[in-house]
């Protein structure tokens, strides 16, 4: 992956992120239905640029082989395939915050399929989003900057689009 600061500061973000899963995993495990499989959430469309363009580096270096990148045509996530993510290793942020508890809008949420048997979490593994979400557009306004690629020049990435771009760049 080529050095960009706006890349290196993404990969942190992302470090701190799986950092808080595996502390969040480590209390609540037995609370978490999130598991391979369990895909009625995977009906992202679209990214910041800064994510869109970790996902094409790792398949364009090879890093992800197996990233299966023909359109799936039900209307889901275009890198979900056979109720697997396909590009599990470099997702973006919000498939690796979703369905975790998250403050946002002056409350927590999470996905209904967790913590059922909870009625209350310990306010140390709650994500607070709009910090999360500030720090990824910062990071990505910086990238806005870095970046030198036509088709990441935008305020949003499709997923299907991303998909098309990386199949182009292959043939
Ligand atoms: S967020 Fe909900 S639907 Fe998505 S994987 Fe987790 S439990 Fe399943
Ligand atoms: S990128 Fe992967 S985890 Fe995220 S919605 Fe698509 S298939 Fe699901």
């Amino acid at each position: 992956m080529p050095q960009l600061k706006s890349i290196e500061l993404y990969l942190r973000l992302i470090e701190k992120i799986d950092q808080y899963e595996s502390k969040l995993l480590k209390k609540y495990s037995s609370d978490i239905a999130c598991c391979k499989g369990c895909d009625s959430c995977c009906i992202l469309e679209s990214v910041f640029p800064v994510e869109a363009y970790v996902i094409y580096e790792s398949i364009r270096s090879g890093a992800l082989i197996s990233a299966d990148l023909s359109q799936n045509g039900s209307g889901r996530c275009v890198f979900l395939k056979g109720g697997s993510c396909s590009i599990y290793k470099v997702r973006p942020v919000i498939c690796r915050t979703h369905g975790y508890p998250v403050y946002v809008d002056g409350r927590v949420d999470f996905c209904p399929e967790n913590f059922k048997e909870r009625n209350s979490i310990d306010s140390e593994y709650i994500l607070n989003l709009e910090n999360l979400n500030n720090s990824l557009a910062s990071i990505n306004l910086i990238f806005s900057g870095e970046n030198s690629i036509d088709f990441f020049k935008r305020e949003r990435i499709p997923l299907k689009e991303l998909a098309e771009f990386v199949i182009n760049k292959e043939k």
